[in-house]
């Protein structure tokens, strides 16, 4: 079966920048997988992945506009320190905020006096990003995947990513739909510091948004 649209696809990936340098590999977290045509990874990948079949390996090049946009001055706002109450912001800290721009992973990248600048690019924002794949299997999507929108195997929706595992679930999680502004994921204590859904522990290749590609919400 040739990888289209309505298919669920595993892939083996490592992802390197423009020095070679490693981003991010499947590696030991085994392969990802996702539906195809549903916008679950970004669409350079999914556009390289396209008519493929289980066993094909192949090199592929996604253009900053394909992958995860340029990055914009416009998405770094500077807010004041008492915003976030009795959680102590620390750089590099990521959560999910609602912004003009709609909910976005926000990361906390300067904390000056009273005034932190919260940053809404994606981190790989503005890189060209090469990926070097390999398809592990393909197969049709169930009935239940195509309405949901995501694949089903590996463990649910939330599809082995850190949610789904309490913490900040009563808040408005990163398994929740949105109003995570106040108590996005990052905000509980395991959030932002042990793999919680905002830790770079979520494949890289997978789209930003809800639990990796999913959002989740569904009980399967
Ligand atoms: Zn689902």
């Amino acid at each position: 079966m040739r990888v289209a649209k309505e298919t669920v696809v595993a892939i083996e990936y490592t992802l390197k920048d423009d020095q070679g340098n490693i981003i991010d590999a499947s590696g030991d977290r085994g392969p990802m997988e996702y539906l195809h045509g549903a916008q679950n990874i970004i669409p350079g990948l999914e556009q390289g992945v396209d008519g493929l079949v289980a066993g094909d390996t192949k090199s592929v090049l996604v253009p900053p506009q394909l992958g995860y946009g340029e990055y914009s001055e416009k998405l770094l706002q500077l807010v004041p320190l008492n915003a976030f109450g009795a959680n102590t912001p620390q750089i590099g800290m990521r959560f999910h905020a609602e912004t003009n721009l709609g909910m976005r992973v926000l990361t906390i990248k300067k904390i000056e006096g009273e005034e932190v600048t919260l940053d809404g690019n994606h981190e790989l924002a503005g890189k060209t990003l090469h990926f070097d794949i390999k398809v592990v299997s393909v197969r049709a999507a169930e009935l239940t995947e195509l309405s949901h929108g995501h694949p089903h195997q590996s463990g649910g929706c939330c599809g082995g990513g850190g949610c789904g595992s309490g913490e900040s679930s009563s808040e408005g999680g990163c398994c929740s739909t949105g109003e995570a502004s106040e108590g996005g994921c990052c905000s509980s204590e395991e959030g932002a510091s042990a793999g919680g859904c905002c830790s770079t522990e979520q494949p890289v290749a997978q789209k930003q948004g809800g639990c990796g590609s999913a959002g989740c919400g569904c009980s399967a």
